[in-house]
């Protein structure tokens, strides 16, 4: 996942102004290969590989802009919920080291059960609903 800034796709989509909305500190672009419709990235300016290495004003700044993107989502589309996450480092599945938010659009049926949401990056692990006492 190594890159530097002069080699970051991200850096690169900023530079060239490939922006879809923007605040002082971030940007957002629609990501490249959505798992659904209008699947956006928030990105901050400046490149860091976590969020959290983003001074407070810019993570303030970062999650309003999110705030913004997903107000618009579902001002435009009425009947959709939204996964939010970030991917914070290799372990946890990141693949492009400039820090990013996923806002993803979600539907009614666009799975068969969506219980659980992002408890399945730990597949076995995921569903607690299930009646095993361990879990609770
Ligand atoms: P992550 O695995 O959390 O680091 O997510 C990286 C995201 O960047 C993935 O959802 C990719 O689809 C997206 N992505 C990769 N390359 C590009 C690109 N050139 N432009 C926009 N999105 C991209
Ligand atoms: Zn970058």
């Amino acid at each position: 996942m190594k890159s530097s800034r002069s080699s970051c796709t991200f850096c690169a989509l900023i530079a060239d102004r490939q922006i879809r909305a923007e605040s002082e500190a971030a940007v957002a672009f629609p990501d490249a290969y959505p798992v659904t419709s209008d699947h956006t990235l928030i990105v901050p300016k400046r490149h860091v590989r976590s969020v959290f290495e983003l001074s407070e004003s810019e993570q303030a700044d970062l999650w309003n802009l999110v705030a913004r993107v997903r107000g618009d989502l579902a001002t435009n589309n009425p009947n959709r919920d939204f996964t939010v996450g970030v991917n914070d480092g290799e372990a946890a599945g990141q693949t492009v080291d400039h820090a990013h938010v996923h806002v993803i659009p979600r539907r009614a049926g666009d799975v068969p059960d969506p219980r659980g949401g992002i408890r399945w990056v730990l597949p076995e692990k995921a569903d607690y609903w299930s009646g095993s006492e361990d879990a609770r």
